[in-house]
């Protein structure tokens, strides 16, 4: 069993003063910018053409003139190279390690996880895991798959914190909930990590299987989720159902960012020891005040494996302008969604995110998959396709959900009722016309 002395004896520094905070992260950006201009061509070759000399960097605001990067600039760095390592990364003497594959639009970029990283981050996201409630002996059941930089962090997770780990067949995809839910009703798990789609269609295979979901989940005490944002009365709605104590919610990913909510769910404690963020002005590229929404720009603190500095993320988030009545210090954060789902209707920009909350204020719709169907042309009015509930009546439902769309969001809707959202959408909340339409055909 390894030690984990180290991490633990920072165990307070999520309570430490802002400004100690902020030393410690320019002293650990400061290293691993010296770090990335001595070993990774990436970021040499990226300083040389900004003019930035990492060894002048003394505050936060001088590390802010280091131009970010997005995805496409990586997989060009791929491309180019033509072969892995692409300059992001230094490998180990050993080369041992997992090779994390992240799926996009644009295409599939790989990330270098060595034992280091999954040790250190692993460390860190202990945490966590102790917030929602993980404890020794306790047996979790772990759904992301070997391959998934969260498996490779729950992994060391579950070592340090000394729990037994369930892992059921398939991958997180929805059909393989029935494997799940086997798995569940089989070895009773106290503890799930699990991706948000996933817990649904879990829901769903409840209901085929016409079983309460309390009863199937009646062995569990705490769920982590990720994947999707969980709106807080989305997140009363499954506890209710699925009977257990709390429900937690997490933001991360390989490129660096590790946000986690703690039992007061106010939003997610940013955790400094492995990661810095900054929210940024799309237009401008300035960091924006807190509360403001723009692109997270996220640096990694740690320099083993592939090292992300200033890494745009091309999602819509926020640090929220509040403290946690835990305490801790901190800062909270929200991701709202990708920054391609971002709707442009009649001069407004919304995300789904900001629709789910209003729908949640109907007791009907509260956790009733929904979509949004996005015209090619400028929108004046925001279309939503929505499953049907299993109560209520359609026509007040839809003059409810105008009023309160209109009064909210100072958006004019119309609605669509389905029996189901097509199964290649669910837990997808932005659908084009143009294929909505070819489907209907
Ligand atoms: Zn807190």
């Amino acid at each position: 069993m390894n030690q984990p002395a180290r991490a633990f004896s920072r165990e307070r520094m999520d309570r430490w003063p802002t400004a100690k905070l902020e030393g410690y992260q320019l002293r650990r950006l400061k290293n691993i910018l010296r770090y990335a201009g001595r070993e990774l061509p990436f970021y040499r070759e990226r300083f040389q053409r900004a003019g930035f000399d990492p060894d002048k960097v003394k505050s936060l605001a001088d590390f802010a003139r280091l131009p970010s990067f997005t995805k496409k600039e990586s997989l060009d760095a791929l491309k180019q190279e033509k072969n892995f390592p692409a300059g992001l990364e230094k490998l180990t003497a050993s080369g041992g390690g997992v090779l994390c594959m992240t799926s996009g639009t644009l295409g599939t970029s790989f990330l270098y996880l060595p034992e280091r990283w999954a040790a250190l981050r692993g460390d860190s996201l202990a945490r966590a895991y102790r917030w929602a409630g993980l404890r020794r002996g306790m047996r979790m059941l772990m759904a992301a798959p070997a391959w998934h930089s969260l498996a490779v962090q729950e992994t060391r997770v579950i070592q340090r914190l000394g729990a037994a780990c369930v892992i059921p067949w398939g991958t997180f995809l929805p059909r393989y909930a029935r494997h799940f839910l086997d798995a569940i009703l089989d070895v009773k798990p106290a503890f799930i990590s699990i991706f948000l789609p996933m817990l649904y269609a879990l829901l769903a295979e409840c209901r085929r299987r016409e079983m309460g979901a309390a009863q199937a989940f009646q062995s569990v005490a705490s769920i982590l989720v990720v994947g999707a944002p969980m709106t807080p009365l989305a997140r009363l709605d499954l506890k209710r159902q699925l009977g257990v104590k709390d429900i937690f919610e997490g933001l991360g990913n390989p490129e660096g960012l590790t946000a986690m909510e703690c039992p007061h769910h106010v939003g997610h404690h940013i955790f400094l020891d492995c990661c810095y963020v900054e929210i940024v002005d799309p237009a401008t590229g300035q960091p924006l005040p807190t509360g403001e929404r723009g692109n997270v720009v996220l640096t990694s603190l740690i320099h083993h494996g592939s090292v992300y500095l200033r890494y745009d993320s091309e999602d819509l988030g926020a640090i929220l302008p509040r403290r946690c009545p835990c305490g801790r210090s901190w800062p909270l954060m929200e991701v709202y969604d990708r920054r391609a789902n971002i709707l442009r209707i009649a001069g407004r920009q919304i995300v789904p995110y900001d629709v789910r909350l209003c729908l949640d204020e109907l007791p009907a719709l509260v956790n009733i998959p929904f979509a949004v169907i996005r015209s090619a042309t400028p929108m004046e009015r925001l279309t939503l396709l929505i499953q049907k509930p299993a109560s209520g009546n359609l026509e007040e439902i839809g003059v409810r959900i105008a009023t309160l769309l209109r009064k909210k969001l100072a958006v004019e809707t119309t609605q669509e009722w389905a029996e189901e959202l097509p199964q290649r959408w669910k837990g997808v909340t932005v659908i084009e016309e143009q294929d909505w339409r070819g489907t209907r055909v």
